[in-house]
């Protein structure tokens, strides 16, 4: 959860309806689960926002899909089964929220189980809202209301499924809020990231480990296809955002039988980003559809970075082999870094964030006239631009056009006479002046008799 906004936890048992819930509070209509088999399933965070209220973000704390019944039919035994389940997940949540959304279910009445959770939600002592779903029709709801009241909390009649007090709830959530504190709408995210790379290169588990505990998965419906998901964090008092990541894990879902990615979505991705993540497998080496991808992305002067990820897999030889190629790919831009690191292992995993800033305010870099004009003469003083059909073209001036990428403009005398390779002098010499060393940066040249 990001450190500005306090949250809310979703506690209760399964099927009380929590997830329907959750996706009502955050208007989505899709709950964003790490669904891999294997992978213990992420808590589900969300952030709530209405007009006039202060926003906060929602934690559901469970993807567990286990029979509540049977803690019914099991008596305490079955209660203790769950009991570690649902607490656990509940209580590494709840340790760092402002408040408790405890959810029953209307319809089956006071259970057991909700019991027993109640008294372990009453100990933390944390403001507690009972919310009790599934009364769908209004003549049965004192009736099924009723019972609850046992519990002790304040109690709140809602439908999840059909809308029914949403607004009411999140007004009541929003009056468990600590004083004042959440009036701050969530910062503005200080860098936009996307990590692109062919399926199982490890973009999700970098994405985790980067992002760490204190992620917050935000989901926008954008009409009624599609979706992105951003996953928001803040590390060393900078937010990020990891823009889009499933529209990344969805294109890889389609294509993982054949091992490739869409070139042009990636490429999309990039363009809506302030600094790209591109992702290599260390043990698969570089793809067609790899050196295709750092292609463009060169030649549309996208600001990116390429990570050999599962470095641990390698040995170092192997590492360095690897290296050498992704630099003769990027032949032409030999100022995209290239980080060998390990998502599993954690090795490079902390040069990665503050790289992504330098690259990003690098791109922002902007360079007086003056300082451009002295580093001209310097520049030229040192190597004379050649000559060319017997005429040395004239530089006279230097400016820049542009922020992201910096763009510097020369006039001289003859564009046409200069060639590429002194145009490369003249990017590396800028580069060093003014220690432009990972950004992409464009040099025009342009002829004014
Ligand atoms: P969770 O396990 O607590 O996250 O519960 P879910 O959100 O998955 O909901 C469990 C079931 O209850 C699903 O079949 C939902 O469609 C249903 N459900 C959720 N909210 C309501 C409601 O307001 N009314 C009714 N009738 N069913 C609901
Ligand atoms: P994605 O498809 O690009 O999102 O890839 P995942 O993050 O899902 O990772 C694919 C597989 O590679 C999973 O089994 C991960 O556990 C594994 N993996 C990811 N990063 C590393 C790493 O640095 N080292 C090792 N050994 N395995 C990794």
């Amino acid at each position: 959860m990001s450190d500005s906004l306090p949250y809310i936890v979703l506690v209760g048992r399964p099927n009380v309806g929590k997830s329907t819930l959750f996706n009502r509070l955050i208007r989505s209509n899709r709950a964003i689960t790490h669904d891999r088999p294997g992978v213990t399933r992420d808590r589900m965070e969300g952030l709530v926002r209405r007009k006039g209220l202060p926003s906060f973000g929602i934690v559901d704390t469970g993807g567990i899909t286990l029979d509540a019944h049977a803690a019914v039919t099991e008596g305490p035994a079955g209660i203790r089964g769950f009991e570690r389940d649902i607490l656990a997940q509940a209580e590494a949540a709840l340790a760092g929220a402002a408040a408790v959304a405890f959810v029953v279910d209307g319809r089956d009445g006071l259970l057991p189980l909700d019991e027993y959770l109640a008294a372990h939600v009453r100990r933390m002592g944390l403001p507690t809202l009972c919310v009790v779903n599934k009364v769908d029709g209004m003549e049965r709801e004192d009736e099924q209301m009723a019972e609850f009241h046992r519990l002790g909390f304040p109690l709140l009649p809602v439908s999840a499924e059909h809308g029914y007090n949403i607004t009411a709830l999140c007004e009541d959530l929003a009056a468990l809020l600590p004083e004042g504190a959440a009036v701050e709408p969530p910062a503005p995210p200080t860098l936009r990231l996307a990590m692109l790379g062919r399926p199982n290169a490890g973009k999700s588990s970098l994405i985790n480990a980067l992002a760490g505990e204190e992620r917050m998965i935000v989901s926008d419906v954008a009409g009624t296809t599609r979706d992105s998901v951003d996953v928001r964090f803040r590390r060393d008092g900078r937010d990020y955002v990891f823009v889009d990541t499933a529209g990344v894990r969805r294109r890889t879902r389609i294509t993982d039988s054949v091992e490739k990615f869409s070139v042009n979505a990636s490429i999309k991705s990039s363009t809506k980003v302030d600094v790209t993540l591109l992702t290599l497998d260390a043990t698969e080496g570089v793809s067609q559809q790899d050196k295709r991808l750092m292609d463009m992305l060169d030649t549309r002067k996208t600001p990116f970075m390429v990570l050999i990820n599962k470095c641990d897999l390698v040995p170092r030889e192997a590492l360095a082999t690897l290296k050498k190629n992704v630099a003769e790919t990027l032949a032409f831009c030999g100022h995209v870094p290239i980080l060998a690191v390990s998502a599993l292992a954690g090795t490079g995993l902390k040069k990665i964030l503050p790289l992504a800033q330098k690259i990003h305010e690098e791109c922002q870099v902007r360079i007086s006239t003056g300082q451009l004009n002295r580093a001209m003469e310097e520049v030229l003083a040192k190597h004379q631009p050649p000559v060319v059909k017997r005429v040395r073209a004239k530089f006279f001036y230097l400016t820049q056009a542009e922020t992201a990428p910096p763009t510097f403009v020369f006039f001289v005398s003859d564009a046409e006479r200069v060639p590429e390779s002194y145009t490369r002098y003249l990017e590396r010499a800028l580069r060093k002046i003014f220690g432009i060393s990972h950004a992409p940066m464009r040099i025009h040249l342009r002829s004014s008799h």
